[in-house]
């Protein structure tokens, strides 16, 4: 598993809700938290690891010692937004581009934990901007596209950058082509739809 970069297609996917919880996503998650960590973000969504899931892994303080602000969110939905707030944001998958980023102020969520929990709160500030941000990315939204036009603008020039480095990648063979990627996409897709057709002991949601 690694973190991929504008423009990887996965970026652009819709992903859908997870099925079921096994042991597949329990794996998936620890391994985005440490991913996540690793580099040092404050939250990481499957997307970000071309995995076609909504599934994201948070944690506001952005240390891996103060797991009281660690979360693994499955299937999270935004049930209110209140407020508004500006502040600078980043994304791991556009390295070293920060740009100002308008978000609610305050949220109310709900998703499922990995236990298969239902939990709903509220939350505001950093908690509820990384949220916003990882939520967005499961639906395909970036935050290039939540940037006022004077942020897009000086995004453009990096975003320019990115793009040719990927495509330099791809032509080198060291990515695969949009296609494969988008295949390998569908295939995780189809695999996670056989298996949650199979009774299974595990939790299901
Ligand atoms: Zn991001």
């Amino acid at each position: 598993m690694k973190i991929v970069k504008y423009p990887h297609p996965a970026l652009r996917h819709v992903s859908r809700p997870l099925l079921a919880i096994d042991n597949t996503v329990r794996r998936y998650a620890a391994e985005m938290l440490d991913l996540m960590y690793l580099h040092h973000g404050l939250g990481l969504a499957g997307n970000q690891v071309a995995l076609p899931f909504q599934l994201l892994v948070m944690n506001e303080a952005g240390d891996p010692e103060k797991k009281e602000f660690e979360r693994v969110c499955i299937n999270p939905i935004i049930l209110e937004r209140k407020g508004t707030m500006d502040g600078d944001e980043g994304c791991l998958s556009f390295p070293e581009l920060f740009q100002k980023v308008r978000r609610a102020r305050t949220i109310r969520v709900q998703y499922y934990t990995l236990e298969g929990q239902l939990v709903e709160m509220e939350c505001s500030e950093m908690p509820a901007r990384v949220l916003q941000h990882e939520i967005d990315h499961l639906e395909g939204v970036l935050y290039i596209d939540r940037m006022g036009p004077i942020a897009r603008l000086a995004a453009r020039s990096s975003l320019r950058t990115f793009e040719r480095e990927f495509q330099k990648l791809q032509e080198r063979g060291e990515i695969p082509a949009d296609a494969d990627l988008k295949r390998a996409l569908a295939e995780l897709e189809a695999q996670a739809e056989a298996q949650a057709q199979q009774p299974a002991p595990q939790p299901q949601m």
